[in-house]
């Protein structure tokens, strides 16, 4: 992509309401813009970061077994009536009519309308277990929307459901999830920790919230420094085996956000340290066993014909929020630090001197060759002096800038910097190329 093309109205003053370092940047590199309070246009550059984390989250959901289905964004009211939770949700529901005044509602999360769906479609134990999820939009009409998109109204989230016949299958599920969560937050580039939740409205007895780590999370954390050094599963870690030694050594050490901080009932070994932070809510993962399924009839039919109420669980990711909260992680004075898996684009190159002809055809040349291997390049071959392209790039984050100045190219040489680290490095271009490739 040519930055002279590029949709990216960077911000110079970013409003006083934005108050925490991920919003202002998201604004000032024009990721997104804001619609009305808590609602968000996204632009190019946050749209492409957006997808991103959408993909991974998808491909870890692919692999761990669920299947992905869509599920309206409206709901009919009387789904929610069937499982009592229509006027317990509250004003955090957006409702409204449609033309035949029937009473419709803006979806906030979707356990009424799966478990239709299911009661629909399924009516025999040999067809469990399943596990469908969505990446869909939810609306939930915050008492305090702020943040940017990290505590927005309108929001992303990728919502599954599994469905089992009995607890012990659906822990199971749980526990494919969970791996499939610690997987999902490391390649984001986050160190996401599981701590013991309060289940909240959704309801049920196991739960647990992913938190990552930053400064202005929302919740006061305590933790284990054993996390620091804990495994991510790996890429062939089988989903059909058991898991649960996986989630034991995940679980046994203690992780816990304020409203669950015990520190004396809880088992903290004497003396043992705990790390004291802030966290941000991730992603959040619930076994509400037959909460649903009982109100909503949501059977199936055993071995021997008995009808069983199904057991379900819950597991949300916030897609839109992990764009702030991978900021919030990563970043510096000048701007944000992309992990490589989710960053915009891999490469920066900048065209230090766009009315000098010979440097032109050499970035234009660069640029030709890494996008025909296959690499990702924002060109910047603007007309701007060339500390406002550096002080963009920065802004912008990319893992690599690589920079081409007629002085430099007379010499053979050009530069390549490690946003993440700093570092310089003079290489040939046919160096940095094969370096980048
Ligand atoms: P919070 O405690 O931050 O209000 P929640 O516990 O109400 O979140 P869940 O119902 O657990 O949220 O939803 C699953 C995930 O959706 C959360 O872990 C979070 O990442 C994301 N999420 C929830 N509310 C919002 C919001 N208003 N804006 C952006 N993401 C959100
Ligand atoms: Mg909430
Ligand atoms: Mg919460
Ligand atoms: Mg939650």
């Amino acid at each position: 992509m040519r930055l002279s093309k590029l949709f990216l109205p960077v911000m110079k003053e970013t409003p006083a309401d934005a108050q925490i370092v991920s919003h202002r940047l998201m604004l000032r590199s024009g990721m997104i813009r804001q619609s009305a309070a808590g609602i968000y246009n996204w632009l190019p550059l946050g749209l492409k970061v957006l997808r991103n984390v959408e993909r991974i989250v998808r491909e870890e959901q692919d692999r761990a077994g669920a299947q992905e289905i869509l599920m309206p964004t409206v709901q009919q009211a009387e789904l929610w009536k069937q499982s009592g939770r229509y006027d317990a949700y509250g004003p955090e529901m957006l409702r409204m009519m449609d033309r035949h005044e029937r009473e419709m509602l803006f979806g906030p999360t979707h356990e009424e309308q799966v478990t239709d769906i299911f009661r629909n479609c399924v009516k025999s134990y040999k067809d469990l277990p399943k596990n469908l999820y969505q990446i869909q939009w939810k609306f939930r009409d915050e008492i305090r929307p702020r943040f940017g998109v990290m505590r927005g109204r309108e929001f992303l989230m990728k919502d599954n459901y599994s469905f089992d016949l009995d607890e012990e299958a659906a822990r199971r599920s749980y526990n494919r999830m969970f791996v499939a969560y610690l997987r999902t937050f490391a390649r984001l580039g986050v160190r996401a920790i599981p701590m013991r939740a309060d289940t909240g409205p959704i309801g049920g007895e196991l739960s647990h919230e992913f938190i990552v780590l930053a400064p202005t999370g929302e919740s006061a954390v305590f933790y284990d420094h054993d996390f620091n050094s804990l495994d991510i599963p790996a890429d062939d870690t089988d989903y059909d085996g058991d898991l649960q030694p996986i989630v034991d050594n995940w679980t046994s050490r203690y992780a816990a956000t304020e409203e669950m901080h015990e520190p004396t009932a809880n088992g903290v070994p004497e003396g043992h340290k705990l790390i004291t932070g802030r966290g941000i809510e991730v992603g959040h993962i619930f076994y509400f066993g037959t909460k649903y399924s009982e109100p909503m009839n949501a059977i199936v039919q055993g071995a021997d014909g008995e009808k069983i109420p199904v057991h379900m669980g819950s597991y949300g990711i916030g897609v839109s929020r992990l764009v702030g909260a991978i900021i919030e992680a990563s970043h510096d004075d000048n701007g944000i630090i992309w992990p490589e898996n989710v960053a915009p684009w891999h490469v920066g190159l900048i065209n230090l001197r766009s009315n000098d002809a010979d440097c032109t055809a050499a970035c234009d040349d660069l640029y030709e060759k890494l996008g025909r291997a296959g690499v990702d390049v924002l060109y910047d071959d603007t007309s701007e002096r060339a500390g406002a392209k550096f002080a963009k790039m920065d802004l912008v984050g990319l893992p690599w800038q690589l920079m081409l100045g007629p002085r430099g190219l007379k010499a053979g040489i050009v530069e390549l910097k490690n946003r993440a680290t700093g570092e310089r490095e003079e290489l040939t271009p046919d160096a940095a190329f094969a370096k980048l490739a």
